[in-house]
C-alpha cells in the first residue's frame, strides 16, 4: 500500500517562533506604505511548530532519493558526496550582506579572489568570473565573450560548431547568443570525426564548443589538432567543463588550446545539486578574452580586496551581486580541504571506479564504445529493448533497489543509452551491490519482463507524468 504523500501538518494557532510586541506606533509604520499595498487579512501561511517543520522535511527527504542515501550514478551530473564541512564554512559567513561596505567584506571578497586563483590553477586559464549561476548560464556568457571578441576584431562570423554528442544546453546557448549552430559528427571511435570537422570549418566559424572528456566519457585524442584548426580561422575554443571531474591535476583545458571554459561547481566541486539549484558555473578565459569578462571583478590592491567596475569592454553584469556566494564558499572549502594532491586523487579514483563498473557490466549490457573510459561510460539497452524492456523501464526498476537511475537517452547518438558515473565517492562494496542489481535486472528482462514494465514497485510515488509536470509547473505550497 502506498503511503499518503503529504500529511497536512498545519494546525490553527501553532507557531514556530515568537515575535516581540510591536514597539513603534502601528500607524507610523502604515504611513510609510501606500494604502493600496496594505494587507487587509494576514497572509495564509502554514501554522506549524519547529519540530513539525523538521519532521516534514525529513519525511520528504526520506521519500526522495539523494546522494546522502545511496548511489546516484547520474552520468554527466557528477552526483558526488557533498562534504558537511562545506556547510560549516558557508554558515559561518551566511550573515554577511552584499550591501556591506567593502571594508567590512574583506573576508568574503578574499574567498572570491582565492577561488578564482584556484580555478585558474586547475584549468590553466588566466582569469575567471564567478557570476554565472549554472553551467548553462556560463555557456551563454562564454558565447557572448566570443561575440565580443569577434565584434571588436571586426570578424564577420555567424556559426558555432558543436558535436552531435553535445549536451542540449550547448546548442541552446549558441542560439540565445545569436549564432547559427552546425553539427559535427562523431567518429566510430566516439570522438570528433576529423573529416567531417574539417569539411565544416571556414571563415564564418566563430568557435567550437566541445565537452572534454566528451559525453561518452572519452577523452578527445585529437584535441591539439582540433584547437589549431579552429584558431587558424581565428575561431575560439570553448570547453564545456561539466566533465572536469576526470581531469583534476591531470590535464588543463588551457594547455589543450581552449580559450574559454565553464566549470560546474555543483558537479566537480561538491556543492549541492539538483532540486532546481542554486548552482554555479564560473567561466575561465585566456588572456586575450579577460577584458570582456562580466564586471565587477575582484581585485587585490595594496592588500585590500575590492570590486572593480572599470572594464569598458566588459559584456556587463550577468548576476545580481557577484554570484551565488553560499555555493562559491562551499566549492572553495572543498578545493582548500583537498589541496592539489587531494584533487588529483579525486580524478584518479573517479576514473578507476568508472572503469571497474564498466568492466563488470559490459558482459551484461552492451557497451556503446568499448574503450578505456574516463569518469563515466555509456551502456546501450538496445538488446533488452528488443526483448520488450527499454532503458526507461530498467531505470525505474533500479529505484526499487534504492539506487538512482543512470542518465537515460543521452547522449542522443547511443540507442537506449544508460550513462553511468559512479564518482570517486563510492566504495567497492556499493559498486558491487549495484553490479549485482544490474545483473539481476538483466535476468528479469528474460524471465519476468512485466516486473520491469510496471516498475517501480517500492517507491512512495510510481510513474509520474513528466511532460505534464514540465508543462504545468506548480511549485506552490
Ligand atoms: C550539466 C551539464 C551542462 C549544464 O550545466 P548546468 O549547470 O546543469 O546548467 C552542460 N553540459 C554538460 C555536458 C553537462 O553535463
Amino acid at each position: 500500500m502506498k503511503t499518503k504523500l503529504i500529511v497536512e501538518r498545519s494546525i490553527s494557532g501553532h507557531m514556530g517562533t515568537s515575535v516581540p510586541d510591536l514597539d513603534v506606533p502601528e500607524r507610523a509604520v502604515n504611513k510609510l506604505i501606500p494604502e493600496k499595498y496594505l494587507r487587509s487579512t494576514p497572509p495564509s501561511l502554514p501554522e506549524v511548530s519547529e519540530p513539525e517543520v523538521v519532521r516534514h522535511y525529513v519525511e520528504l527527504s526520506n521519500k526522495n532519493h539523494h546522494v546522502d542515501k545511496d548511489l546516484y550514478p547520474l552520468g554527466s551530473c557528477t552526483m558526488k558526496y557533498n562534504p558537511k564541512i562545506n556547510d560549516w564554512t558557508a554558515s559561518a559567513l551566511a550573515e554577511s550582506h552584499p550591501y556591506q561596505p567593502e571594508s567590512l567584506s574583506q573576508g568574503v571578497l578574499s574567498v572570491y579572489y582565492d577561488l578564482e586563483q584556484q580555478l585558474c590553477a586547475i584549468t590553466g586559464m588566466q582569469a575567471f568570473t564567478l557570476q554565472p549561476a549554472a553551467g548553462s548560464q556560463g555557456e551563454l556568457v562564454g558565447v557572448l565573450l566570443m561575440r565580443k571578441y569577434h565584434e571588436l576584431k571586426g570578424n564577420d562570423k555567424d556559426t558555432i560548431l558543436i558535436p552531435d554528442a553535445a549536451h542540449g544546453t550547448n546548442p541552446a546557448s549558441v542560439a540565445m547568443a545569436g549564432y547559427k549552430m552546425l553539427e559535427v559528427k562523431s567518429s566510430p571511435k566516439g570522438l570528433v570525426d576529423l573529416d567531417d570537422f574539417q569539411a565544416k570549418i571556414n571563415d564564418r566559424v566563430a568557435g567550437f564548443m566541445l565537452t572534454n572528456p566528451n559525453t561518452l566519457g572519452l577523452f578527445e585524442e585529437n584535441i591539439s589538432k582540433i584547437s589549431a584548426l579552429i584558431h587558424a580561422v581565428d575561431g575560439l575554443m570553448y570547453m564545456d567543463g561539466a566533465n572536469m571531474n576526470a581531469m583534476l591535476g591531470i590535464a588543463r583545458p588551457a594547455d589543450m588550446g581552449f580559450d574559454i571554459t565553464h566549470l560546474n561547481l555543483h558537479k566537480t566541486f561538491s556543492t549541492p545539486h539538483g532540486g532546481g539549484g542554486p548552482g554555479s558555473g564560473p567561466i575561465g578565459v585566456t588572456e586575450k578574452l579577460a577584458e570582456y569578462l562580466p564586471r565587477p571583478r575582484v581585485e587585490l590592491l595594496d592588500g585590500n580586496y575590492h570590486l572593480k567596475y572599470d572594464y569598458p569592454d566588459s559584456i556587463g553584469r550577468v548576476h545580481g551581486f557577484y554570484g551565488n556566494f553560499g555555493i562559491l564558499i562551499r566549492a572553495w572549502t572543498y578545493i582548500r580541504m583537498l589541496g592539489p594532491d587531494g584533487l588529483l586523487d579525486v580524478s584518479k579514483v573517479a576514473i578507476t571506479n568508472a572503469n571497474y563498473l564498466m568492466h563488470k557490466l559490459k558482459d551484461v549490457f552492451e557497451l556503446a564504445y568499448d574503450r578505456t573510459c574516463m569518469h563515466e561510460f555509456v551502456l546501450s539497452a538496445q538488446a533488452q529493448k528488443e526483448q520488450g524492456v527499454n532503458a526507461l523501464q530498467i531505470a525505474k526498476r533500479l529505484l526499487d533497489f534504492g539506487f538512482h537511475s543512470p542518465t537515460m537517452y543521452f547522449p542522443l547518438i547511443v540507442k537506449e543509452a544508460l550513462m553511468i558515473e559512479p564518482t570517486e565517492s563510492e566504495n567497492k562494496e556499493t559498486m558491487d551491490r549495484f553490479i549485482d542489481v544490474m545483473k539481476q535486472i538483466a535476468e528479469e528482462v528474460k524471465t519476468n519482463p512485466e516486473l520491469l514494465q510496471t516498475a517501480p514497485h517500492n517507491t512512495p510515488v510510481g510513474r509520474v507524468d513528466e511532460t505534464h509536470a514540465n508543462r504545468n509547473l506548480n511549485v506552490h505550497w
